[in-house]
């Protein structure tokens, strides 16, 4: 009745009265001045982010990673790598032809998920070790909320400790990490579909290890590698960066090393691409097939030279020597024969587990990340869209907090506009970074899983090694000091979502 879609309208305006007051009074500038537009549309998709303080005067020594880190590859890899792995399936494992019509699709999954196997559940889960509502999948469909709190015992709270190992290769549940896993993750949930679309019976292990396995034959019979190898410019994007990025390091007088889990032969064609014939006087040292996580933590294996032809050789390595190739080896011999010991080394990889935790938990090498994702979700923080979406939503929060701590009000009394107005919001927002599982490093408010991986291994990290070559080489980066939960945030850039002090924004809003 009109009667009480008046008290309706009213209550409507003494919220956004409420909103506008609660804001001035407690949270700083109102919202629409909340993000200055200019300003945040400077976050610079080339620029590089520190998660600690880090200045590259220090840094004497700069190793790499090959794949995605030396050599950056198109994502039109990722159709290939699922279609050969489905029709293995097919031919080898003799799954159903049915499977066989399934495509690649590139904006189904987002790297850094959980699988739980038993019960086929691709999720995303925080860094709290929470599920993120509306994004558990079976197969191609969304399993609902209460079904996913139900599975877990009646919480959205998943026990990981108990069910995944550190790097996310625990028994129960895995954790997606490297980019190959795009494919994989899609293949899973292709696979999954058909067989519960077609009332199949299928044990869940079965399945994830034949796809898992599928995907690693691709790799493992080199079917991969001859694709990029028959047509480099298609396959390794920035070739000319990377080499702008490592002549550069080596005329300022650093020493650069190659640790790799590929074969020679493939990393030399492509370093012969991008660099040309004389790459490896670029290097000191080039270990390949190295077996990374392994090789940080294993003792025993040693290193092998390889000959000019490949092959292996059988005397003991007592240094390792400039333009020779080695195999395997291990980390604390590496140290030994090197004396590259601690923060004047940097690392750069893209695998948070394989390439970067164990240096910087057991050895004390700085570290640099490269996440290719980073470039299209600074894109889309950088739209207007974005922006409006988010700072409504914090000023919903501030006046959910505000409201929170007027503990005079009646709670009888208190709307629940601004709650369900808060939690589409933050839908709206997720949908524009993937409508499925939303941006890889945020669940709503908290960081993801991966996110807290990210900030806890790396030092440094950046979308693609080529963003080094805007800063000097002597550049020191400073972490915003962002306030913790218990302390005032006291100058503008904390007061917005804080992009002011990235190094050289100003100077850097022509580059790409
Ligand atoms: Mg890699």
């Amino acid at each position: 009745d009109s009667g009480s879609k008046t008290k309706r309208r009213t209550s409507l305006e003494s919220l956004a009265t409420k909103l506008k007051e609660t804001m001035a009074s407690q949270e700083g500038p109102a919202p629409g001045n909340l993000l200055p537009p200019e300003v945040c549309s400077l976050l610079n998709p080339a620029a590089i982010y520190a998660n600690n303080e880090i200045s590259l005067r220090d840094v004497e020594v700069y190793g790499f990673d090959y794949d995605y880190t030396l050599a950056q590859y198109a994502d039109v890899l990722h159709p290939e790598i699922f279609n050969a792995a489905r029709d293995i399936l097919i031919e080898h494992y003799k799954y159903p032809e049915g499977i066989r019509k399934y495509n690649y699709n590139p904006s189904f999954a987002i790297r850094g998920l959980h699988y739980d196997i038993q019960k086929s559940l691709l999720m995303k889960i925080d860094a709290f070790h929470y599920v993120q509502l509306g994004t558990a999948y079976r197969g191609l469909q969304p399993v609902p909320d209460e079904e996913v709190i139900d599975l877990y015992g009646g919480t959205q709270h998943i026990p990981l400790y108990q069910m995944s190992g550190f790097y996310g290769k625990g028994p129960s549940i895995k954790q997606f990490m490297d980019i190959f896993s795009l494919p994989e993750m899609a293949l899973l949930s292709c696979v999954v579909d058909h067989f519960l679309g077609h009332g199949l019976e299928f044990d869940q292990a079965h399945l994830y290890k034949d796809v898992t396995d599928a995907i690693r034959d691709v790799h493992v019979k080199g079917l991969m590698y001859q694709w990029i190898e028959q047509d480099m410019e298609k396959y390794i994007l920035r070739g000319d960066e990377t080499f702008a990025v490592l002549s550069r390091l080596v005329a300022h007088g650093k020493h650069l090393f190659l640790i790799t889990n590929s074969p020679f032969s493939f990393v030399d064609k492509g370093m012969r691409h991008m660099v040309g014939p004389d790459w490896r006087q670029l290097f000191d040292v080039v270990i390949v097939q190295a077996d990374k996580p392994s090789f940080f933590t294993d003792r025993r294996k040693p290193f092998r030279k390889l000959d000019e032809k490949g092959s292996l050789q059988w005397d003991r390595i007592t240094r390792l020597e400039k333009g020779k190739i080695y195999r395997q080896g291990n980390l604390f011999d590496f140290l030994r024969l090197t004396e590259w010991r601690g923060p004047r080394v940097l690392y750069f990889g893209d695998h948070l587990y394989s390439d970067l935790a164990d240096l910087m938990l057991r050895h004390g090498w700085r570290t640099g990340a490269i996440i290719p994702e980073l470039e299209r979700e600074i894109r889309i923080i950088n739209t207007e869209q974005y922006m409006h979406s988010l700072t409504w939503q914090q000023a919903l929060t501030g006046l959910l907090g505000g409201r929170a701590r007027a503990m005079h009000t009646p709670s009888a009394h208190v709307s629940r506009r601004p709650i369900r107005m808060r939690s589409r919001g933050r839908c709206i927002t997720k949908a524009l970074f993937n409508a499925q599982f939303g941006s890889i490093f945020r669940t709503f408010h908290n960081p993801t899983y991966f996110s807290r991986r990210l900030v806890r291994f790396s030092d440094l990290y950046m979308a693609s090694l080529s963003c080094l070559l805007n800063y000097r080489v002597d550049f020191t980066f400073y972490p915003r000091r962002t306030p913790l939960q218990h302390e005032a945030p006291l100058w503008m850039d904390q007061l917005c979502t804080g992009c002011m002090k990235t190094p050289f924004l100003g100077d850097m809003a022509h580059i790409r």
